[in-house]
């Protein structure tokens, strides 16, 4: 039972003194509602306005067994009486150690490769990025490759909104306007299956973007020290999949090319596509990357922390009599203890809950109620990775033909979801459910018929 309290006033003294993230404050509140949310319980989030709303974005997909989730809570209460902070250089503590210890044992691995071996801390995603950038790029400047200054990504990739992964991402919102600050950076076609051609499949699809993929490292061979992606789910650039065949091609490549793999797991890590790691279903084993990117659900959602696990060979890279050619990167709140903490409880749920498991189960349950859906004559696509699904709205079912940017249809969408209390984040005129991984039947049953009933409503007068 919540009580409706003053939301009202909360609003009002928020958008006092308040900037808020990824928005345009003019259209607060009038456009663009703003919740006041007074707790978390599970999948909902308890607003202010006596009103519970189903969290189907998983708080910026950042959460994974639900809000307030009692046994991460407990284990940052704990650690808080403890030790709050330290700084990590010249000393150590144990959430860090044994988090370190756990991550490494876990990620992706290849057979015939050496795994990977050192973890390096940051506290939020763009900035584990940043580190796997500058690792990559210093490791050839310490070996004397200094040609090697370029990074390589995908269209329509995504990594942060630091100047540095800013510069490594292909989404024009927030690219653009900061281009002239940005690093060199060479963008290669995406495998996304959405771009196929009639009569091209997804692997066709992957195999047409990797020989761009290889062309492209061959025309500038010796100027690349890595090549970033995320795996499986280009996320921010609308929920687009693409095949697994991919990395596998992408791993190959950048073998032969003497160029590093950064794989962004932070939104697609830690069991949302129904592996561990999305790395993990490329053909043949699983891939491994030279350095793997981790944040968001790492703590269950619950503390910013971002971790970048690189292997030995590039750890030995740094090492010298020369200060300048260590990794001197630091953040003040490096591998923060309640944060470590909360990510080691948040690994011991996958231990002991079968998440994964249930996950699969989820993800069916999720197929059969989005199938529908489908066939909705504005749905221009339907897919599915895993736990997440994506509604891929169009003017008339086709993929040529968007609605117009003007008519709103993704923010008109996102209204009717919190009129019915659910949250409907969308990615432009894409709409998707990346719930977290304890949402049950009647909450996803809910989310179904909402959407429905959202899309109706958002393309009507579009
Ligand atoms: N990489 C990917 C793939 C992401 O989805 C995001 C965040 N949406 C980031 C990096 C950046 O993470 P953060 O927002 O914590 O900086």
């Amino acid at each position: 039972m919540i009580r409706a309290t003053d939301a009202e006033g909360w609003r009002a003294r928020d958008l006092e003194v308040l900037w808020h993230p990824c928005t345009q404050m003019r259209e607060h509140p009038d456009t663009l509602p703003l919740i006041p949310v007074a707790g978390g319980e599970g999948a909902w989030l308890l607003g202010r306005d006596g009103r519970r709303y189903l969290d189907a974005v998983s708080s910026w997909w950042t959460n994974l067994f639900g809000h307030a989730e009692p046994r991460i809570g407990a284990a940052i209460a704990a650690q808080a009486r403890n030790l709050e902070q330290v700084i990590l250089a010249g000393f150590s503590h144990a959430p860090a150690v044994e988090l370190a210890e756990q991550l490494l044992a876990i990620a992706p691995r290849e057979a015939g490769r050496a795994p990977l071996a050192k973890v390096f801390y940051a506290d939020n995603g763009s900035a584990g990025v940043e580190v796997a950038l500058k690792m990559a790029f210093h490791w050839f400047r310490n070996r004397g490759e200094d040609q090697r200054t370029k990074f390589v990504a995908l269209a329509n990739g995504y990594h942060g909104e630091t100047l540095g992964a800013l510069a490594v991402g292909d989404v024009p919102l927030y690219r653009r306007v900061y281009a002239p600050l940005l690093a060199e950076c060479l963008f290669a076609p995406s495998p996304d299956a959405y771009l196929a051609e009639p009569g091209q499949s997804p692997e066709d699809c992957a195999r047409r973007a990797a020989e761009a993929l290889d062309a492209l490292l061959q025309a500038h061979a010796g100027e690349v020290c890595a090549f970033i992606l995320e795996p499986l789910v280009q996320c921010a650039g609308g929920m687009r999949m693409h095949h697994p065949l991919y990395l596998r091609l992408a791993r190959d490549l950048c073998d032969a090319h003497g160029v590093m793999m950064i794989a962004d797991e932070i939104a697609v890590g830690f069991g949302r596509t129904g592996t561990l790691f999305a790395c993990e279903q490329a053909p043949a084993g699983g891939i491994q990357p030279d350095l793997l990117c981790l944040s968001k659900g790492l703590t269950g959602g619950f503390l910013p922390l971002a971790a970048a696990l690189a292997t030995q060979s590039i750890y030995e890279g740094f090492l010298d009599d020369s200060r300048e050619r260590a990794f001197l990167h630091s953040h003040s709140y490096t591998g923060n203890p309640l944060a470590c903490a909360a990510a080691l409880a948040a690994l011991s749920i996958f231990g002991s809950d079968d998440v994964l498991a249930r996950n699969r189960a989820t993800a069916a349950r999720m197929a059969a109620l989005a199938a529908p859906l489908g066939s909705h004559r504005h749905v221009a696509d339907l897919r599915q990775t895993g736990m997440i699904v994506a509604f891929e709205l169009a003017r008339d079912g086709k993929r040529a033909t968007p609605f117009d940017p003007g008519s709103r249809v993704g923010l008109r969408a996102y209204r009717a979801g919190l009129d019915r209390g659910v949250v409907l984040r969308p990615l432009g005129d894409i709409l998707y459910w990346m719930p977290p991984y304890c949402i049950d039947d009647a909450q996803l049953e809910l989310l179904a018929t909402v959407t429905a009933e959202v899309i109706d409503e958002a393309t009507a007068c579009a």
